[in-house]
């Protein structure tokens, strides 16, 4: 599943390819994939593209929006005669020709080139929205973890009123954004911290060590392009590299970085952890 520096990087790659670009046509092959009337965007050019949480945002010139939420198995891949650039889930249709029996949408450009949304689960949405609608997306979400808005005091203060497994509550998104399963397990390996704590029984300075790493293995992600876990780590313009600088996630049996302990998996809300019973008190 993509998670925010997974889609930071998309986002990065695909406004070096799109931006500036004037939409031609449309094609919506999966109804559930699509919300809103695409013929909108028709002739009007994407001015930006940004994300918040997990959602890519592209600007149109005519004031409205083409929300992408890739869920678990989304792409986003841009195709023209030299580049193919873009992200998501990978799958055979990373490297394969496209549309392929997967693609959900077709984009194309009055300038060469052609943007693929494919979906293998269908979870995946784009949502044509104006700013209203922007604000009402982005308004599910407590502030992105690698911003000025996800402060420390705030944090603490809703940290204090979990006694969900901190795990658990820094994959919650009223409490911070953007703080997937790989990150969540790293982060708390950074911060030596049991992810079987309840976030009420953390001291100040042990939320304020979780917060820090927090951002710090969400920027490393970012700066890495991401992680590309299971196939295809090397495409480029496709995978990214922080599964070379994983901590802890998937890592069962291996040895600590840090004292060689084994790594433990457990699960935790229905999703697997990591960690280590030495170091991560
Ligand atoms: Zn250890």
């Amino acid at each position: 599943m993509p998670e925010l520096p997974e889609v930071e990087t998309i986002a990065r790659r695909l406004r070096e390819v799109v931006k500036d670009k004037r939409l031609k046509t449309i094609q919506v092959l999966r109804e559930k994939s699509f919300q809103g009337n695409p013929d909108l965007l028709v002739g009007s050019t994407i001015i930006d593209i940004s994300r918040r949480a997990k959602i890519l945002n592209f600007t149109f010139s005519n004031d409205l929006h083409l929300l992408v939420h890739l869920k678990m198995t989304g792409q986003l891949i841009f195709v023209d005669a030299g580049t193919r650039v873009g992200g998501g889930h990978p799958t055979d249709d990373w490297v394969n020709s496209l549309p392929s029996k997967h693609t959900r949408v077709v984009i194309d450009f009055e300038e060469p080139g052609t943007l693929f949304f494919n979906d293998l689960r269908v979870f995946g949405w784009m949502k044509v929205v104006d700013q209203a609608g922007v604000d009402q997306e982005y308004g599910k979400y407590a502030p992105d973890v690698n911003t000025t808005e996800f402060a420390l005091q705030d944090f603490q203060e809703k940290l204090s009123k979990r006694s969900q497994p901190i795990k658990v509550a820094l994959m919650d998104t009223s409490i911070v954004s953007g703080i997937g399963n790989i990150y969540a397990n790293d982060a708390l390996h950074l911060a030596k911290i049991s992810p079987l704590r309840p976030a009420k029984s953390l001291s100040s300075k042990q939320v304020k060590a979780v917060y820090l790493a927090a951002r710090a293995v969400i920027e490393k992600g970012i700066e890495l392009g991401g992680a590309t876990i299971k196939t295809y780590r090397t495409v480029d313009g496709l995978s990214g590299d922080y599964q070379s600088v994983v901590r802890v996630y998937q890592k069962e049996s291996q040895p600590c970085l840090v004292c060689s302990t084994p790594i433990i998996r457990i699960k935790q809300a229905g999703r697997s952890t990591f960690y280590c019973p030495h170091c991560q008190k």
